[in-house]
């Protein structure tokens, strides 16, 4: 019997893996492991995301013994050449469900469908496939709180067995990886399923799990489970996490912020425009600024220099880690749309850029949520406080000290406090570029005048 090709996408894992376990049973016990480097996906990560990746696919060779088959090139000629050659009548993956993906696999499945090659899709990299819950009348739920409610009813399978150690690993012809991009001075954390399931079992047996519903929002303390980016290249399921979880407080709200993720899937499925645009197209039209004077205000954001020092924390950790605490993702995202008027999709654009898990669903809806023009069902009038966020989630200031260095010899949370600048704030720190007093103002006017036409969502 030929064996079977398995094709890695977002699926960067050997245990819980369906589509995996599916092909090794075709080929009764053995399987292609083939990776496709697609320019076309290539060329639009930025560093940070291509270095994780080709951690995560050194890491997944190593586990697979070494024989994991990379190639290089376009996926609907790459995968029917790879499982031609070794008489493969079935392909093997987990269902891809954001645009380009989907998109993808079809045309791949139409190339393979003429050599008489069946593309298998087997699970998602979600624990219920975009698509699957729906509101009684079979309609899409456009609000987060009735969806998670049925996605819980909904339920998921029990994560999938690991695969049996004696199962062979065919190689065939490969390509070599790229040199890792240079990433100056940003630090990316141990990547690959091991170091995905180590952090998690810290994360579950340091008790910050149980601690989850008030040390998420603490970027000082570091409460979150930091397994986005391994939940974004599938080096961990999130079945596996929610197989473990109970009923505690934390435990629950934890499978929250997970079903948030999913929710975020199920609409961009659906309404596969949102990357793009805004999900209430009457929302679309709010002024927002543009020309030199919005490109400096821009640039001193995106470079944590805005005098605002929780903005600017936040904006440098992602420049230093290319990760950003959930908070002040919603922070500096208000900030961008709210205090300095700029269009959600010029930020949503340059944290896809840092982000090492970026992905288009929980980012792209993680903006519009913030700039009011998703998912949300009042969202205009709220309006971040800076300073009031700093003082309430780093009390101590001691976030802000470590990613602002010319703030490290103010002491306690005064660091977020305007009236020190007064008694001597530091001089190589920026001035505000703005006044968030006047500015939220100026924000409220501007969806007041498209408020008329905003309809509640159901
Ligand atoms: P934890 O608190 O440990 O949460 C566990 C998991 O739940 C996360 O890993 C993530 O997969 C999921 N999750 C938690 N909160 C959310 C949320 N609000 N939306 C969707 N999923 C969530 N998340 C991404 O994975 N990729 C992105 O590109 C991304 N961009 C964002 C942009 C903005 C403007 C905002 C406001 C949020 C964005 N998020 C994104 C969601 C969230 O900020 C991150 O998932 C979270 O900070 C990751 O840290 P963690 O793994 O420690 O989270």
């Amino acid at each position: 019997m030929p064996p079977a090709v398995v094709w890695f996408r977002r699926d960067l894992r050997l245990m819980d893996n369906p589509a995996l376990l599916d092909g090794l049973a075709a080929g009764d016990g053995a399987a292609v492991a083939l990776f496709v480097l697609d320019p076309k996906l290539w060329d639009k990560a930025g560093p940070v995301r291509r270095a994780y990746l080709l951690g995560s696919l050194r890491s997944l060779d190593t586990a697979l013994g070494g024989h994991l088959v990379i190639r290089h090139g376009d996926p609907a000629v790459v995968v029917p050449e790879v499982a031609q050659h070794t008489s493969a009548t079935s392909v093997h993956v987990a269902a891809d469900f954001a645009p380009l993906g989907a998109a993808r696999d079809d045309t791949v499945e139409q190339h393979l469908a003429d050599r008489s090659i069946a593309l298998v899709r087997t699970g998602s990299s979600y624990a219920v496939a975009p698509g699957r819950v729906t509101k009684s009348d079979g309609t899409p739920y456009r609000v987060y709180t009735p969806f998670q409610r049925a996605w819980l009813t909904h339920g998921w399978r029990a994560p999938a067995p690991a695969p049996a150690t004696d199962c062979e690993w065919v190689v065939v012809d490969g390509d070599q990886l790229p040199v890792s991009p240079d990433l100056g001075g940003l630090h990316l954390p141990e990547v690959g399923e091991a170091a995905a399931l180590d952090r998690w079992e810290a994360f579950v047996s340091s008790g910050a799990l149980d601690r989850y519903s008030d040390g998420r929002n603490r970027p000082d303390l570091m409460g979150t489970s930091g397994l986005s980016a391994a939940l974004r290249w599938g080096e961990i399921h999130p079945r596996t996490l929610l197989g473990e979880l109970g009923d505690s407080k934390g435990h629950e709200v934890f499978r929250k912020e997970l079903a948030w993720r999913e929710f975020y899937a199920d609409v961009l499925h659906h309404h596969p425009n949102s990357a793009r645009h805004s999900l209430r197209p009457e929302l679309a039209d709010i002024e927002v600024d543009v020309g030199p004077d919005a490109d400096t205000r821009f640039a001193a954001w995106a470079a944590g220099r805005t005098g605002y020092p929780f903005v600017d924390a936040g904006m440098r950790q992602l420049l230093a880690e290319g990760w950003m605490h959930n908070r002040l993702r919603m922070v500096t995202a208000s900030f961008l749309v709210k205090d300095l008027h700029l269009d959600w999709t010029r930020g949503a654009r340059h944290f896809m850029y840092w982000l090492r898990d970026g992905d288009l669903a929980s980012n792209q809806h993680g903006w519009q949520w913030a700039a009011g023009t998703g998912t949300d069902a009042a969202p205009y009038f709220r309006v971040f406080n800076p300073v009031a966020q700093g003082l309430r989630f780093d009390p101590q200031g001691d976030y802000v000290r470590k990613y602002v260095p010319e703030l490290g010899d103010v002491p306690g949370g005064g660091v977020h406090e305007p009236w020190l600048r007064k008694e001597g704030m530091p001089r190589d720190y920026p001035e505000r570029i703005v006044d968030h007093a006047v500015e939220r103002e100026e924000a409220l006017a501007r969806y007041s005048a498209v408020r008329a036409s905003i309809g509640p969502l159901t």
